[in-house]
């Protein structure tokens, strides 16, 4: 059962980490060396031809296809974030090989692809995407001066790693070498097991923007009278309270994850506070608009409390679309597998689809993951339902073909 050597991969791939206990394998480092050789010899298995690009990513095209026709690419990425589970992004691989495997021999009007991306997760020097974003045109030479935790410079970790970094710009796919991409991945959120259905069909992915906001009043000995005081950190706390109430009143997403106090010291009113804040909704319209009712609660906060104000965008995504037809691929191939009226949902994370938007049409067949549960070790899926999207990415690769004629 190709479900079960699917799990399994997962798994040997699983024991490829940085860590003893809990997984971590980010971008040009010797674990990803590994699973790049191990992906590059399944692919082969598989019937591909398989080769390392510019920027780290391992790609495969069938035996079959000659190098003049464009491709329909599928495929996810390899890498991850800190105490990772097993499938996020490495499900979408495995099920693009098991495909391609499937596909060997049959005549499509299209070449057909694998690609199993190097960096989605920016885990390592904070740029997410990297290798989507090499292969889709949008590499800048300007990230190889980027830094890891350990002051290693992207320069450096892409030379040890046998990269040219002056050339990873060249794993840019050219425009029209591509018919589209086809993403599997797990849901990483709770609706499909809410609804009781193996896998979905995404609509688009939400667009983005993370801010640092940072208060700032005055630091005063505790002993300060309350009527003197302009503690930063107050402003900060209320802030966030804020943000969660109209995040939610608005239906957005919105998560504060980094906090930060000047002086830090239980005896000083903090005259600092800094925040980060992640935004996501299903288009840019409706993102900014939240943002701009937490703006204005912000701004009545500082002026109430006598603090400063101050607020700066470090990440900015539009909302990537899938491709109508793609969709319609996806849910065609969905239906095949006994589901008659395949879920649509909006992908609240990011993915390397969204890179490959600008480059290709996109769409992505979501699978259901036990209790929403994702970048965690116990993000779980299920064996049946590993095998439905292996069924359904393939019927949706045939459905395409009776299109793209
Ligand atoms: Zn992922």
């Amino acid at each position: 059962m190709t479900a079960a050597r699917v799990l399994a991969r997962a798994d040997e791939l699983s024991l490829h980490s940085a860590w003893d206990d809990g997984i971590l394998r980010a971008y040009l480092t010797p674990e990803q060396s590994r699973v790049n050789a191990i992906a590059a010899a399944w692919m082969r298995e598989a019937g591909l031809r398989s080769w390392p690009d510019e920027a780290a990513n391992v790609c495969g095209r069938r035996q079959i296809d000659d190098d003049e026709r464009p491709a329909l690419l599928l495929g996810s990425h390899l890498d991850t974030v800190p105490g990772a589970g097993r499938y996020d992004g490495i499900l979408g691989v495995l099920v693009a090989i098991e495909v391609a495997d499937r596909l060997r021999d049959a005549e499509l009007p299209f070449a057909l692809e694998v690609v199993a991306f190097g960096d989605e997760e920016g885990t390592r020097f904070g740029t997410t995407l990297l290798g989507s974003r090499a292969l889709a045109g949008g590499w800048q030479d300007a990230w190889l001066d980027l830094h890891d935790a350990d002051g290693v410079s992207l320069r450096e970790a892409a030379t040890t790693f046998g990269l040219i970094p002056e050339n990873i710009g060249a794993a840019a796919r050219p425009p029209g070498s591509l018919v589209g991409y086809l993403e599997c991945h797990i849901e990483q959120g709770p609706r499909l097991e809410d609804l009781d259905r193996a896998l979905g069909v995404v609509t688009t992915i939400a667009a983005a923007e993370r801010r640092m906001i940072s208060f700032r009043g005055e630091a005063r000995h505790s002993a300060t009278p309350w009527e003197l005081r302009h503690d930063a950190l107050l402003g900060a706390s209320e802030g966030i309270v804020a943000v969660e109430r109209i995040a939610r009143d608005q239906g957005s997403h919105a998560t504060v994850g980094r906090i930060r106090v000047e002086p830090d010291a239980v005896n000083v009113i903090p005259g600092f506070a800094e925040f980060s804040l992640d935004l996501r909704d299903a288009t840019a319209n409706r993102r900014d608009a939240t943002w701009g009712l937490i703006r204005h609660e912000l701004q009545h906060i500082a002026v109430h409390r006598g603090l400063d104000l101050e607020f700066a965008s470090t990440h900015i995504a539009p909302e990537a679309p899938c491709a109508p037809h793609l969709r319609e691929a996806i849910a065609a191939g969905i239906r095949t597998t006994g589901d008659e009226s395949p879920i649509d949902l909006v992908s609240i994370a990011g993915h390397d689809a969204m890179a490959v938007a600008d480059l290709t049409d996109i769409g992505m067949l979501f699978v259901r993951c036990a209790g929403g549960i994702s970048h965690h070790a116990d993000e779980s899926v299920r064996e049946d339902d590993v095998a439905l999207a292996i069924d359904a990415l393939e019927a949706a690769v045939r459905h395409l073909a009776t299109e793209l004629v």
